[in-house]
């Protein structure tokens, strides 16, 4: 008798994405909705909280938008972040986005993403 490999439904790939991102920032987990999907407090709480959502899908625009709305101060993506996206994260809010556990950021004078630890080849930043 053998088992076929069940199909991951796309919302346990969201908490499996989710989970994995807790264990990597050490951080609470809050997964009602409308909250933020991990809590991290910073210095025991002195230095407020980092609001972090994990989105195992690609994050466009509106969705950023509703996020930082929300008072996101991080977020997580599995997949990625649009161009806009990215532009508008670093010219209108503090919040951070993160791709694979690496900060992702856009620059103004080539108009294209980059990796913060790898700067940009134009050698702006
Ligand atoms: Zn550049």
């Amino acid at each position: 008798m053998s088992y076929r490999k069940r199909r991951v439904s796309t919302y346990n790939i969201g908490r499996i994405y989710e989970r994995s991102i807790r264990a990597r920032t050490g951080g609470q987990h809050l997964g009602k909705p409308g909250n933020p999907d991990i809590i991290k407090k910073k210095l025991w709480g002195l230095l407020g909280e980092n609001h972090i959502e994990a989105k195992a899908g690609f994050v466009s625009l509106p969705q950023l938008k509703g996020e930082v709305h929300k008072g996101r101060t991080h977020v997580y993506s599995k997949t990625g972040f649009s161009e806009p996206a990215v532009a508008y994260a670093e010219r209108y809010s503090n919040v951070k986005l993160f791709r694979r556990g690496r900060r992702i950021r856009y620059c103004f004078r080539c108009h294209r993403t980059y990796y913060d630890d790898e700067g940009c080849d134009c050698g702006w930043w």
